[in-house]
């Protein structure tokens, strides 16, 4: 049994069988063939054998030739290994006799190979298993060139991966796709927040691991903890198919609270609204009991790259606003650039006036660069469409507007003057749109924080981005596995930073909600609302928990948290007077699932 802590960053445990994205990008699932095909398999199998060795002998030609005998000698040990007759017959009998398709039988006997291998405490062993490795890649990259348009999930798996882009991670089919854990990637990076919409659970930041893993191992993905298991014990099997259980009880316990007010023990409201990325996660909000949308990422609408028309954003946003069917529906310009859907580098002379690469350059610094609004202020076409699509789409029921990342109070100005002037084209046009429409900016970057009274003064509303406040005040990627110990949204500079934010809003009288990750974690719950919150959004997922939490505290109480918590030096101080705060509510919850 291994077991590998990882950053736990989308809630719930899965247990399954691995399918693996090796380092070439090849998905690698068990597979096997119907017994009366086996035969074809074989003969692809000695194809692919023949075809690599074409190549290797072709490399080690031309290698001998420029550059020595002893370089040669490489490529002459691969075509050793490839053509020898015990390595041969275990892949034969991979598919005689098991029937498992031509990929699966390289990757199994050569995996299991290079892992005996590896498990010899020897440099020069420690190459060899990379030799074969190596062969591994080269023969399947042959196979799967040849099948690449049939690779599909037809059985539930748990996928692992160095990196899912959060693009790959949108498009998982997730019938299949039971939970996904990758040796990348951070706790707020977009690839988690797009598994938690996805509500699979997830791991990330797991470091080296994937050469520890053969396709068809049993695992167990433990997103509420960050743990991944491979080859679990039965023990460990019986406790986790527990946990689950559990969690499916508790489920049900907390649905009972759907329509209950977030009410606090001395009868002060709270307002939980939910945070989407794809229109019809709407409905999970309902399904949640949110009272609204605090926070709809509409970049998603370019995943793929391509720039949707008007038409395609009003679309999208009627759809919400409409089964929304009245409540408050909050949509924030696009946030494209750093890890949001600016996957490749893009060349502004290869690309097409439709793709989002002729509108965004490769970066060195993408999140100090051109993201955000500040994309949307260089590209004001692409903006004024964006802002007519929603001023429209307000017609089927109350929208708001909140610009990301704003930095200065000029870009707050300029970009609440372009929405003004896209009004009055609109009314020019004859278009019918919502008029009365609030604006208000995501509280991101510290120097809104130490600039908010000036703010205050202008916008309509606030909503504290902690996702981006904590990498951009502590100085730390927030897709970086390195330096995740550094991150963590309830460090005391943040909280310093909540409080400065929520007091300016509270002496304007301006809405002041928190939207970032901060706000669905529930030992975060009595924090937030001592410090003067008293609307969180949150992914849908995560509100029955939170109302939980509201129902039990009293305003007095959470203030007195918050002012201590205020007084700490470190966020781990911080962090563990919230957890046993928590438990002191929930006494009844020791022992269950988180
Ligand atoms: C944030 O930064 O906290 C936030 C909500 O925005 P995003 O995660 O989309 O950057
Ligand atoms: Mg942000």
């Amino acid at each position: 049994m291994i077991r590998l802590q990882g950053i736990a960053v989308s809630p719930g445990v899965a247990i399954g069988k691995a399918s693996v994205f090796n380092s070439e990008g090849h998905q690698i699932t068990v597979s096997v063939c119907a017994p009366d095909k086996a035969l074809e398999e074989l003969e692809r199998l000695k194809e692919a054998i023949r075809v690599a060795s074409q190549d290797i002998s072709e490399s080690r030609d031309s290698v001998t030739a420029t550059m020595g005998k002893q370089y040669g000698a490489i490529f002459e040990g691969h075509l050793v290994m490839l053509q020898d007759q015990k390595l041969f017959e275990t892949m034969e009998n991979a598919i005689l006799q098991e029937h498992f398709t031509a990929e699966y039988a390289v990757y199994k006997t050569l995996h299991a190979y290079a892992q005996v291998f590896q498990s010899i405490q020897d440099p020069f062993m420690a190459e060899r298993a990379n030799d074969i490795l190596d062969l591994e890649k080269r023969v399947l990259r042959i196979l799967l060139q040849e099948k690449r348009q049939q690779q599909q999930f037809t059985e539930p798996i748990i996928l692992f991966a160095r990196n899912l882009t959060p693009s790959e991670t949108a498009s998982m089919n997730t019938r299949f796709v039971q939970a996904f854990a990758t040796e990348l990637g951070g706790p707020t990076s977009h690839t988690a927040i797009v598994a938690e919409a996805l509500r699979i659970p997830a791991v990330v930041g797991l470091g080296n691991f994937l050469e520890q893993i053969t396709a068809g191992d049993t695992v167990i993905v433990d997103g509420n903890s960050g743990v991944l298991i491979v080859h679990p014990d039965e023990e460990v099997l019986r406790r986790y198919r527990n946990i689950e259980r559990q969690r499916r009880t508790l489920d049900v316990r907390l649905e009972s609270l759907r329509d209950l007010p977030a009410r606090t023990i001395d009868g002060t409201e709270i307002q939980l609204l939910g945070n989407i990325e794809f229109p019809h996660e709407s409905q999970a909000c309902l399904d949640h009991g949110a009272e609204g949308i605090g926070l709809y990422r509409t970049e998603f609408l370019y995943l793929g790259g391509s720039i949707p028309d008007e038409e395609e954003h009003f679309n999208a946003y009627r759809q919400v606003i409409e089964s929304m069917r009245g409540r408050p529906v909050t949509i924030r310009t696009v946030d494209l650039g750093a890890d949001k859907l600016i996957e490749k580098p893009y060349s502004l002379r290869n690309a097409k006036k439709s793709d989002l690469g002729y509108y965004i350059e490769e970066e060195k610094n993408p999140c100090l660069g051109l993201r955000s609004i500040r994309l949307s202020l260089k590209r004001i076409e692409l903006f004024r469409k964006q802002l007519r699509a929603i001023l429209r789409a307000g017609v089927y029921g109350p929208v708001k507007i909140m610009f990301p990342l704003v930095t200065t109070i000029s870009e707050w100005r300029q970009a609440r003057m372009i929405v003004e002037d896209v009004k009055e084209d609109l009314f020019e046009r004859g278009i019918p749109f919502q008029r009365d429409v609030d604006m208000g900016i995501m509280v991101e970057v510290p120097a809104v924080v130490l600039m908010i009274d000036h703010f205050a003064r202008e916008v309509d509303f606030f909503s504290i981005g902690t996702n981006d406040l904590t990498q951009y005040a502590l100085a730390v990627d927030r897709t970086n596995k390195d330096v995740v110990y550094l991150y963590n949204s309830c460090d005391p500079v943040i909280l310093k930073m909540l409080d400065i934010t929520i007091r300016a809003a509270e002496e304007r009288n301006k809405p002041v909600s928190l939207c970032g990750q901060m706000s669905g974690n529930p030992h975060n719950t009595i924090l937030l609302l001592g410090l003067g919150l008293r609307t969180l959004s949150v992914s849908p997922g995560a509100i029955p928990e939170v109302k939980r939490v509201c129902r039990r505290v009293n305003i007095a109480q959470c203030k007195a948290v918050a002012a201590r918590a205020l007084r700490m030096e470190k966020a781990s101080e911080v962090r563990n007077y919230l957890w046993s705060e928590h438990q002191k509510l929930f006494p009844e919850l020791d022992g269950e699932v988180f």
